[in-house]
């Protein structure tokens, strides 16, 4: 991840219960969710408007109402409320007072220190650190991509539409594979092999024939908040119809234009799949534009969707 040399590092978390100086925040090499990936998490923006001098975090209740769902799948008692997620969270940016894009990393995991993989029993934990934060994808320059040989996981394997860090081994798996092989990005297909489900950490869409296309729940993907703010934009603003339907991978091949999006990811247009130029090979005119009102309404630009920026303060 771009870290710009003049970014300053964080230097607070929230641990135990309360804000501390993250060089404070440490745990023991005997904890379960070290051991055994038993943690879930999220992955949030802010968004400093240097024209307001203000941050915004974009759409923390969705990504805290997440959080919450996945320590349901997790059996994690986090003992926060959404509303006081939220709280602790705006706490912790004033503290850090970034007069810059950041980014926020809540982490509820099993803190026990017995051997052995289970979620009962065990003591349990949560904390939550920022960092600042530029762009994760490249935002202009379309990225090569390639469609991993490493499949997304079932769910009944571990639960894709939980953020369970155990997990990322998966789309660790394939981001490597794609690096080692000379792409920026990889695109996993379903655990069965048979359809498309998304990128290593963010989801995918495609357009074809003025439509906007994005696979479904039911292709092991993230149920991502991004994904569904680029649907209700694309609708609501854009007036483009929009399927959530399986896609085919040589229906990449064959795609007007292509994007990723994710919190990290915003959105990123893609320039060929496994060697096969999308498009032109230049960021698509409806990309372009989801871009555009994307970047305004995570910058509280949006009147109408003011309701998903929640200024620090
Ligand atoms: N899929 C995966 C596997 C991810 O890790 C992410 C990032 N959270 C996404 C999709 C995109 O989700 P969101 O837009 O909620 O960040």
């Amino acid at each position: 991840m771009e870290n710009p040399t003049k970014s300053q590092n964080p230097k607070f978390a929230f641990f135990n219960d309360k804000i501390i100086p993250i060089s404070e925040a440490k745990v023991d090499i005997r904890t379960n969710a070290l051991q055994y990936g038993t943690a879930v998490f999220e992955g949030i923006r802010c968004y400093w408007v240097q024209s307001e001098e203000r941050n915004y975090v974009f759409r923390m209740r969705s990504h805290y109402e997440r959080l919450l769902d996945s320590c349901r799948i997790m059996m994690i008692n986090i003992r926060y409320s959404c509303e006081e997620l939220c709280n602790i969270t705006i706490e912790l940016l004033k503290k850090e007072n970034y007069r810059e894009d950041s980014y926020i990393r809540p982490f509820a995991y099993n803190s026990g220190l017995d051997i052995g993989p289970k979620l009962i029993k065990n003591n349990q934990d949560f904390f939550i650190y920022t960092i600042p934060l530029g762009e994760y994808l490249n935002l202009s320059k379309p990225i090569k991509v390639c469609v991993s040989s490493w499949t997304r996981i079932p769910d009944n394997c571990i639960p894709p539409r939980a953020k369970i860090s155990g997990s990322y081994v998966n789309a660790a798996l394939q981001k490597t594979e794609a690096l080692l092989n000379g792409y920026d990005e990889a695109i996993t297909l379903s655990s069965d092999g048979q359809h498309v489900s998304e990128g290593s950490a963010m989801n995918l869409f495609m357009v074809k024939n003025g439509k906007i296309i994005t696979p479904p729940v039911y292709n092991d993907i993230l149920e991502g908040i991004t994904m569904n703010t680029v649907i209700e934009l694309a609708k609501n603003e854009l007036d483009l119809e929009v399927q959530q339907r399986p896609v085919d991978r040589t229906e990449l091949y064959t795609a007007d234009e292509l994007f990723f999006c994710g919190t990290g990811a915003q959105v990123s247009p893609i320039g060929s799949v496994d060697g096969r130029i999308t498009g032109n090979g230049k960021m698509g005119e409806i990309t372009k534009k989801i871009q555009n009102i994307y970047f305004k309404a995570v910058k509280n630009e949006l009147k109408q969707y003011s309701h998903w920026c929640t200024e620090v303060k």
